[in-house]
């Protein structure tokens, strides 16, 4: 019973998504009722198919034929776990990936052994991937001595970071994570994280209640620091993202793309996002979360050009695929062991405007 529901539901959201795809955004709005009633969506959907002047769905390799070109970053990336990263170059490679922040397992002891694996991911391909880290105890004074470190030695953000969750059967688990984002020491951590101007992708959940106030209070209290808001469409409506970005100015909203356009537990649909995203174009930026929760990897990779086709602005793709994210990495000053590490190699280069990605460019680069 309960898997016939299931399918059922699965089906409708695949007719749903089918859909959305086969209309032009003006109508897609009028279909949204029918969609969420199985028979007349199929009805609707094969109508719509027997009309051969109606455009049909595209596939990813229309997608990738459309979109290809954009730079495109994951904002959200845990192939560093088990080194998964090493396998996925053909992947990356055929889906016109760019950019992959990466980072392993989240708020637990195993994290040190993941962030190391995102360094050395780091080292071998400085031009693709964007280390973070998240092995520390919050709890501990020792945490702040491990963020200046890694900051120091060139990591570029801190992450994913259990800043609260009570419902997420892997994340509400962990060890080291956080009763809410004002917690133990992640006071003194958003300070470190404004001196280095390094970004914290944040993993709160419920998105809601108290957890959010206290987000709110982060916010409020570390103007300067970058907090970005981790799977911020799951489980969460386009009013309550609308609302902090309306409330802070130093928030960004990763959106896990596979979480709207493919897992039947999400309530909204991409074009319900699309408003608040054209009202903040600048805050928004794309990821996988290396496909939780979804069939696999590569569906969440589509998922994102799936986004980029309903946002159909291309000004508005691109800061969303590539450069809002791009803005905060490309902000972050060298550190001065990356300075000193460059001076060695070459006593006569300039380092006083440096940037991290430079000096890691320089450092590792082939
Ligand atoms: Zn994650």
């Amino acid at each position: 019973m309960f898997i016939g529901v299931s399918v059922c539901v699965c089906v409708c959201i695949g007719v749903g998504i089918w859909i959305l795809n086969s209309l032009h955004l003006g109508e897609s709005r009028s279909m949204r009722a029918e969609a969420v009633t199985p028979v007349a969506a199929i009805m609707t959907a094969t109508t719509v198919e027997a009309n051969p002047s109606t455009p049909v769905k595209k596939s990813f390799d229309d997608l990738l034929r459309q979109y290809g070109p954009v730079p495109l970053a994951d904002a959200h990336n845990h192939d560093a776990s088990g080194s998964r990263y090493t396998g996925m170059h053909n992947m990356w490679k055929r889906d016109a990936m760019d950019r992959v922040i990466l980072f392993g397992d989240v708020s637990e002891s195993s994290a040190i052994q993941t962030d190391a694996n995102a360094w050395n991911a780091y080292i071998e391909r400085p031009d693709f991937f964007v280390p973070y880290f998240s092995g520390f105890d919050l709890h501990d004074p020792s945490s702040l001595e491990v963020v200046r470190s890694n900051l120091e030695q060139g990591y570029f953000g801190l992450g994913e970071v259990a800043a609260a969750s009570y419902y997420s059967p892997v994340v509400s688990k962990v060890e080291w994570k956080a009763k809410d984002p004002m917690d133990g020491f992640l006071p003194q951590i958003y300070e470190l994280c404004a001196e280095y101007q390094a970004p914290i992708l944040l993993h709160i959940d419920p998105p809601n209640g108290f957890v959010i106030d206290k987000l709110e209070e982060a916010l409020a209290a570390h103007p300067k620091t970058t907090f970005i808001f981790g799977h911020a469409n799951a489980y969460n409506s386009p009013e309550n993202i609308k609302g902090l970005l309306e409330r802070h100015d130093n928030i960004y909203m990763d959106f896990f793309a596979g979480f709207t356009v493919l897992n039947p537990e999400s309530t909204n649909r991409i074009e319900d996002f699309l408003p608040v995203m054209k009202q903040f174009p600048d805050k928004f930026m794309l990821s996988t979360d290396s496909g939780y929760g979804l069939p696999t990897e590569d569906a969440a990779i589509e998922a994102m050009y799936r986004v980029m086709d309903a946002i159909g602005d291309r000004a508005l793709i691109k800061k969303v695929a590539y450069d809002n994210l791009d803005a905060i990495i490309r902000n972050e000053p060298a550190t001065k062991t990356q300075k000193e590490a460059i001076q060695k190699k070459d006593a006569a280069h300039d380092v006083a405007k440096l940037t991290k990605l430079e000096a890691g460019k320089l450092l590792w680069g082939k």
